[in-house]
């Protein structure tokens, strides 16, 4: 029997998302998440998309990842999907932080292991789940490879003038402070799938992605490469975000700090959690924002032109730092279905050969699709993000091939 099943495990500190494909045909056969790992009420919510069998939810205390990970391996036992299936290939892992060590996907093992941990004081919040993630799905089925697919990776092709922030070379060597990027995987499908939608190979195109979601970053990518994105040492930088500032002075900090008398774990928690969408105005959804702008809400406005208006200067920079630019891609919650936004962002661009046809761009779909007039100079793309089957046709494509 060939073996054409990969499981997908994106591990964050309290949950676990899984999805099981079939990379022969890229069907989805199961999808799930465990939440509050850790808690009293956790809750797994497992679905079977094959076999006719039914979505159920089960909550009650799940203690940690270990236990998670075996409760979901029983549920899909129990629709035949199970671990110990021979037709299961591998398991991919998204792993946020690769550092400047991992380019590609990587066949996990105890040297990768260690370099996953010696990555954790640059991603204190993630790498440590990813690791648990790792070692709980090892345990379970240690014949089967893992794959490491880092958010980081598709990032460490930009140039050292895109990488490095202006400060003491030292200083930025020693503490590994440099621009990382993340969403990496969602950056390398969406800028793929734009190239694809415009009939032409990867090579031969320059694409700037927003990904914006409750995260959101921006990149530049030149002929399918990564040549600038707004995330940085950490996913702070850039964008508004749901509940992220993104770009700030950094004195604003030291000034919070002496004359405000806060705590870096306060500032910290400050900037990533009250901020962005949800500081200027209470909200971080889009859809209750754009509901409170349509009547009349001056505080939501605040927020909504604050958002636009930071998208714009990315859209500028990265057009300037691409020279030509072949189209603009949406993706992720927000880019996939605010109208709204992807209407406010490249209004007024016209002479950077940017437009959206009204009719076009308020269609929904889960198709990729473009929502530029026929004369625009640079198409302007909604392509649905699929970090799932990118993450599980890389880990396939790396265990097909015979490798060191
Ligand atoms: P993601 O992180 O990609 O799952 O995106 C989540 C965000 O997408 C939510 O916080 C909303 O702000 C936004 N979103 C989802 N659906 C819609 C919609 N129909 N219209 C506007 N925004 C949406």
């Amino acid at each position: 029997m060939t073996s054409t099943r990969v499981l997908v495990l994106n591990s964050g500190s309290s949950s676990l998302k899984y999805q099981l494909l079939d990379m022969s045909d890229g069907a989805r056969l199961a999808v799930g998440l465990v939440e509050r790992i850790g808690e009293e009420n956790s809750r797994l919510k497992h679905e079977p998309l094959t076999g006719g069998g039914e979505l159920r939810e089960e909550f009650g205390p799940i203690a940690d990842h270990d236990a998670a990970l075996k409760a979901v391996a029983a549920e899909l036992s129990k629709d035949k999907l199970g671990l110990d299936s021979p037709e299961l290939a591998a398991i991919g892992h998204r792993v946020v932080h690769g550092g400047q060590t991992f380019t590609q996907p990587t066949v996990i093992d105890d040297e990768v292991l260690a370099e996953i941990e010696r990555l954790i004081p640059v991603a204190p919040l993630h790498n440590p789940a990813n690791l648990t993630g790792i070692r709980t799905a090892q345990a379970l089925r240690p014949d089967l490879p893992q794959v490491a697919v880092f958010d980081t990776a598709f990032h460490t092709t930009m140039p050292e003038s895109a990488a490095r922030y202006a400060i003491d070379v030292k200083t930025a060597d020693e503490h590994r402070i440099r621009r990382y990027g993340f969403h990496g995987t969602s950056h390398a499908y969406v800028s793929r799938k734009t190239a694809e939608l415009l009939g032409k190979d990867p090579s031969e195109v320059n694409v700037i992605v927003l990904h914006l979601g409750n995260g959101a970053s921006a990149s530049a990518v030149r002929g399918g490469v990564c040549v600038d994105t707004s995330m940085g040492l950490t996913p702070l930088e850039g964008l508004v975000m749901g509940t992220r500032s993104g770009d700030l002075d950094p004195a604003v900090i030291f000034h919070l700090m002496r004359v405000g008398g806060m705590s870096a774990d306060e500032i910290d928690n400050l900037l990533n959690k009250k901020s962005g969408l949800i500081g200027l105005c209470g909200d971080n959804d889009m859809r209750e924002i754009r509901r409170r702008v349509d009547e009349g809400d001056q505080e939501a406005q605040l927020a909504f032109d604050v958002y636009i208006h930071r998208l714009k200067k990315y859209i500028g920079a990265y057009s300037a730092v691409l020279g030509r630019v072949d189209a603009i891609a949406f993706t992720a919650g927000v880019g996939e279905n605010a109208a709204p936004v992807r209407e406010a962002a490249v209004a007024g661009l016209e002479e950077l050969g940017l437009a959206v046809d009204g009719e076009l761009n308020s269609v929904r779909s889960d198709e990729p699709r473009l929502v530029s007039p026929e004369y625009a100079r640079v198409a302007v793309a909604v392509v649905p993000t699929d970090e799932e089957l990118e993450i599980a046709t890389q880990t396939y494509a790396l265990v097909r091939t015979p490798h060191a």
